[in-house]
């Protein structure tokens, strides 16, 4: 039986909450008793005691580094997932601004996200993909983009799988990226957004955190009628201690960073690490198009989630269980678009997507007609 530490661990192909580095669990429970110098939990300490200070300038530390984040950027850590963001994003950015909020529909999570931007002011749509059932993206430099209050794009589509392989790169507007689902998954020029925000728990920590990272020009955009917590202005001046903020999702968070920078050696390795990953699984695909379809068009393919159907739903079942019997875990894939869903986040090992490959080659050679 093929497992990837010493303990039993299955390998966890689930879409978020998701993987995390080995390293970082078994550093959070080793301390979880006691952290070391501090006498007590991360679960029992003041969210204002030093000692929790000292995690959260850490964590925000090791993101701006990692991430090479500019100094006129702010990084906050929030609560309430992206769907939070996909309201107050709006309510920050839009209400008042007299333009609109311009959109690219690239899969469900952007759709998601326009329904509640509608309900603060206007949306312009410069693409969308449904006719094709968000099987690709457009090309960004070649949108019809017009003077608004923002532009909102999804980097990575987590249900559909397709995936923005650069940064914008229009320096005229405002662009505003969720980036839950491959936040850290490669270096990104911070300095092409006005606004990124990603939940935690697909590539960054567990769930409850969520970091926004924000270009200091446009906190003044906020307006002081906002209730208190949907005011990014009020986060910041706070330093991200406007309320108790999620204490042990900081923490994992730093951890995740901290593995990212000494074990992985930065985002460069971790973005080559990835397409290797992801070339495992799409190789197969590309070599047997008849047995396992893409449901990305090959260009727009993400390195996160792997998305792709078998030729009936009983090969699709009998694929899922035979997986689970290799101990590869949580592959059905979102019920919107059927068949089987990777998610190969960066803390899932090398070897657990070799193992996924070995059983897709081996099954397809016994099924294939
Ligand atoms: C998971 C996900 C979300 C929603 O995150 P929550 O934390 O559940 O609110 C939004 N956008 C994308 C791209 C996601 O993958």
């Amino acid at each position: 039986m093929r497992t990837n530490t010493a303990v039993d661990r299955v390998f966890n192909f689930s879409a978020g909450p998701a993987v995390l580095p080995v390293p970082v669990i078994e550093e959070a429970q080793r301390d979880l008793l006691s952290l070391p110098g501090c006498g007590a939990s991360i679960l029992e300490i003041s969210h204002r005691s030093k000692p929790f200070i000292a995690i959260l300038e850490d964590a925000e530390q090791r993101l701006r580094d990692l991430l090479a984040i500019p100094r006129s950027y702010r990084v906050l850590f929030l609560q309430g997932g992206s769907r939070l963001q996909f309201s107050m994003v709006p309510m920050n950015l839009l209400r008042g601004s007299g333009k609109a909020a311009e959109f690219v529909l690239t899969g469900s999570w952007s759709n998601y996200a326009i329904k509640e931007a509608k309900r603060e002011g206007q949306t312009r749509v410069l693409w969308d993909g449904r006719d094709t059932n968000y099987d690709r993206l457009p090309k960004l430099d070649e949108l019809p983009y017009g003077d608004s209050a923002y532009v909102h794009l999804t980097s990575n589509e987590t249900i559909q799988g397709v995936q923005f392989a650069s940064d914008p790169k229009r320096s005229e507007s405002v662009f505003v990226a969720d980036m839950s689902s491959d936040f850290m998954h490669r270096p990104v020029d911070v300095s092409r957004y006005g606004l990124i925000y990603a939940c935690a728990q697909k590539n960054a920590g567990p769930a409850g955190v969520t970091v926004v990272i924000v270009r200091e020009d446009l906190l003044e955009r906020s307006a002081d009628s906002l209730p208190g917590y949907m005011n990014y202005q009020a986060h910041h001046e706070a330093n991200s201690l406007y309320n108790t903020p999620p204490t042990f999702g900081i923490y994992v968070v730093g951890l995740v960073c901290k593995w990212l920078q000494e074990e992985v050696g930065g985002l460069a390795n971790m973005y080559q690490r990835n397409r290797d990953k992801a070339r495992l699984l799409y190789d197969v695909l590309d070599e047997s198009p008849d047995f396992y379809q893409g449901h990305a068009r090959a260009s727009d393919r993400s390195l996160m989630n792997a998305t792709f159907r078998l030729p009936s739903d009983e090969l699709t079942a009998a694929f899922v269980c035979e997986a689970a019997a290799h101990q590869l875990e949580s592959l059905e894939g979102h019920r919107s678009v059927g068949g089987i869903r990777a998610s190969i986040y960066n803390a899932m090992p090398v070897e657990g997507v070799e193992a996924l490959r070995d059983l897709m080659v081996d099954f397809r050679n016994r099924h294939a007609s």
